[in-house]
C-alpha cells in the first residue's frame, strides 16, 4: 500500500482485491482498515478469499471491524466484476491456500496477474493473450504446486501466448510503471 500512496490516495480507490490470505499478500488491508476508519470512511468494496473479514476481524480482536469500514465481498472461481471501466474477473489457481488471479480488461487492452501459484491450466487461462502479464515466479525447484519456476511462469506465458511478461522476463522492481495497451 506505501507505493500506492506514494501516487494516489485511499479515496481514488474504487476496489482492493485481496489475492489470498498469505500475510505478504494481505496485511495491507489492515492498514487500510485503520487509515479509513480514522477518517471516518466507509464502503469501499473489498473482494478476497471465503472468510477474508473474519480473519481479519479475528487478528484485531474486534468483531465487524471489516465491515464497518468495506464493502465486504467474497471471491469465488469465474467472478467478474467492474469497476468504472474494467472489467475484471478471478481465476482460482493453484497454491497451499485458497488463492486468486485476475485479468483485467479495459477495451481491448488486457493486464493478468497470476497471485500466488504453482503450474496449472488456470495460469495458462490468465495469461491467454493478454498484452501484459505479471506473473510470481517464487519457486527455486519445479514441481512444488505451490509457486512458479521462472521457466514454468515463461512456459505458461508462451502457451498462453502472452504478449508481454513481467516476473522472470522483465523484471518487476519497486516503483516499476508498466503502461498496458495503446498510450492514449
Ligand atoms: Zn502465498
Amino acid at each position: 500500500m506505501s507505493e500506492l500512496l506514494r501516487k494516489h490516495s485511499l479515496s481514488d480507490v474504487d476496489a482492493v482485491l485481496i489475492s489470498h490470505l498469505h500475510a505478504d499478500h494481505c496485511v495491507d488491508v489492515l492498514a487500510a482498515y485503520t487509515l479509513l476508519s480514522a477518517h471516518g470512511h466507509s464502503g469501499l468494496p473489498v473482494y478476497g478469499p471465503a472468510g477474508w473479514a473474519g480473519r481479519m476481524d479475528a487478528f484485531l480482536d474486534v468483531p465487524g471491524a471489516m465491515s464497518a469500514v468495506f464493502t465486504v465481498r467474497e471471491l469465488f472461481d469465474g467472478l467478474q466484476m467492474v469497476f468504472g471501466g474494467l472489467a475484471v474477473e478471478a481465476f482460482l489457481t493453484e497454491h497451499n491456500a485458497e488463492t486468486y488471479g485476475f485479468r483485467a480488461a479495459a477495451g481491448s487492452a488486457v493486464a493478468a496477474y497470476s497471485g500466488d501459484s504453482g503450474p496449472c491450466e488456470a495460469v495458462e487461462r490468465l495469461a491467454a493473450k493478454a498484452d501484459l502479464f505479471l506473473c510470481e515466479a517464487g519457486a527455486e525447484r519445479a514441481g512444488t504446486k505451490v509457486h512458479l519456476t521462472p521457466e514454468e511462469a515463461g512456459e505458461a506465458a508462451a502457451r498462453g501466448a502472452a504478449k508481454r511478461l513481467i516476473g522472470p522476463v522483465e523484471i518487476a522492481a519497486k516503483g516499476r510503471v508498466v503502461t498496458v495497451g495503446a498510450a492514449t
